[in-house]
């Protein structure tokens, strides 16, 4: 007698898709459910990926003909630790994959008085990105900003800031978060990084991107690109080297400051010294783009953990038929493409494990608590009535998307396009 795998999967960000992808085709026969805390689907590629970078988001379209596979069934509105527990799904799986991504920004410390504000880019990017249930808060409008950080996320918070009030309304952010980005009057930009011009994580693309940007021009000073440290990223400074030496343009200017420490953000002013000599950066806010700590699950990793779940080479430690895949897995950085690496690895090693005894008494139990527990949840087809939903409306106020918040509006989006009325009323709202 053959036994059906059981898998679940924590998380329907990219990396717990591709598991779920790669786990359906090298055993047609098992059974993956992908368990996710929001209705929505897709982690970061929905609330991080900047909105300008509509290419990258188009990753869904692939993620989505995963989802549709007979043997993968999606449980959106799912919280694990709070619907269930990781105890439970042990019971009803044979293996269960922690996608749980990452869980909150990192941050550098310095002194700051308490009316400086500061945020880290993670959160930004959620605010913006309409994520669900963040607690309301109001932006002032700026005049100027530092970024702190020398990676893709740093120059993606310069786009989002630096772009006309014309190309954002089309995007697919929040209505609040274009009305921020909107208000402000920005006379620059700091990018501020530890390491030296020749040593930062810009990739070339995206560096290059800035030379594109309508009313800014990124100035880099010739005295900061000299001490170039260790030149791991030759191609980003050679950017950077052409950059500083483009005819200077009526715009705005984003600068750079490399080999930067931070002394302290006061007054609106960020203190920094630069080669031991100090400066001072008018700075409205200070966006933390420094990276982020990878979740987890309470009592295994996440939480207050600052790297992530404990695992070797995916096999989480300490557990019997667990595993990790994507950012869950380690320091909460890594592309999408590094993502869908993890998963398919991973998936080999649950592919080639045994079902456990019991396998095949475990029939439809997840249903089973879920029903008991009055935890109704987004099926793949009520989310892509939902997807749906969002692409119209957006279509009609001239946006890419608009994106739903809360539970009651996917649940009217549910019942207009197919009277689920059952369904759709028992969507809750999805804690923060
Ligand atoms: C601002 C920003 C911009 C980025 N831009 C790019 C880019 O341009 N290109 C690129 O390649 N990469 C980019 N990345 C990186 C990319 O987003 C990640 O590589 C990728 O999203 C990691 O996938 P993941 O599935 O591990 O995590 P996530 O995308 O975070 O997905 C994790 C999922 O798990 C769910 N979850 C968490 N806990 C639970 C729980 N207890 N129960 C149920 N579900 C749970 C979450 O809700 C989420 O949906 C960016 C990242 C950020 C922060």
């Amino acid at each position: 007698m053959t036994t059906t795998k059981k898998i679940a999967v924590v998380g329907a960000g990219p990396a717990g898709i591709y598991f779920a992808d790669a786990m359906s085709r090298l055993d047609p026969s098992a059974r993956i459910d992908v368990l996710e805390r929001l209705p929505f689907p897709y982690g970061l590629v929905r609330y991080g990926v900047a909105a300008d970078h509509q290419g990258t988001k188009s990753v869904t379209q692939i993620l989505a003909r995963a989802m549709r596979r007979p043997n993968v069934r999606y449980y959106g509105g799912v919280e694990i630790g709070r619907d269930l527990s990781l105890a439970e799904l042990d019971q009803i799986y044979d293996a269960v994959v922690l996608a749980t991504g990452a869980s909150r920004g990192r941050t550098v410390e310095f002194p700051a008085e308490d009316d400086c504000e500061s945020v880290c880019a993670f959160d930004l990017a959620r605010w913006l990105n309409g994520y669900p249930g963040l607690p309301p808060f109001s932006r002032k409008p700026l005049r100027s900003v530092a970024i702190i950080g020398n990676g893709n996320v740093a120059l993606d918070m310069v786009r989002l800031l630096a772009k006309p009030a014309n190309v954002l309304a089309r995007l697919d952010l929040s209505t609040e978060g274009v009305q921020w980005l909107q208000s402000n009057a920005l006379e620059q930009i700091d990018i501020i990084g530890r390491g030296r011009a020749g040593e930062t994580r810009f990739s070339v693309a995206e560096l290059g991107e800035l030379a594109q940007l309508e009313y800014f021009q990124p100035l880099p000073e010739q005295l900061d690109l000299l001490e170039c440290g260790e030149t791991r990223n030759n191609g980003a400074l050679e950017v950077l080297r052409r950059f500083s030496v483009a005819p200077v343009r009526d715009a705005r200017p984003i600068r750079f400051h490399f080999g930067c420490v931070i002394s302290r953000y006061e007054r609106g002013a960020l203190h920094v010294l630069f080669s031991g000599k100090p400066r001072k950066l008018a700075a409205d806010l200070v966006i933390h783009a420094v990276g982020q700590h990878a979740g987890g699950l309470p009592g295994i990793g996440g939480g207050d953990a600052r790297e992530g779940i404990e695992h070797s080479n995916g096999v989480v430690s300490g557990r019997e038929s667990t595993f990790a895949v994507g950012w869950a897995m380690g320091a909460g950085r890594g592309t999408i493409p590094e993502s869908r690496g993890s998963a398919q690895a991973v998936a080999q090693l649950v592919a080639a494990a045994a079902c456990k005894p019991s396998g095949s008494e475990r029939e439809a139990s997840l249903e089973r608590i879920l029903n008991a527990r009055v935890v109704r949840y987004v099926s793949w087809d009520a989310w892509q009535r939902i997807d749906r939903s969002e692409i119209e409306l957006g279509r009609m106020s001239g946006k890419i998307r608009h994106k739903y918040q809360t539970a009651s509006e996917c649940a009217d989006a549910i019942i207009q396009s197919s009277h689920q009325h059952k369904l759709a009323t028992s969507i809750r709202e999805p804690a923060s």
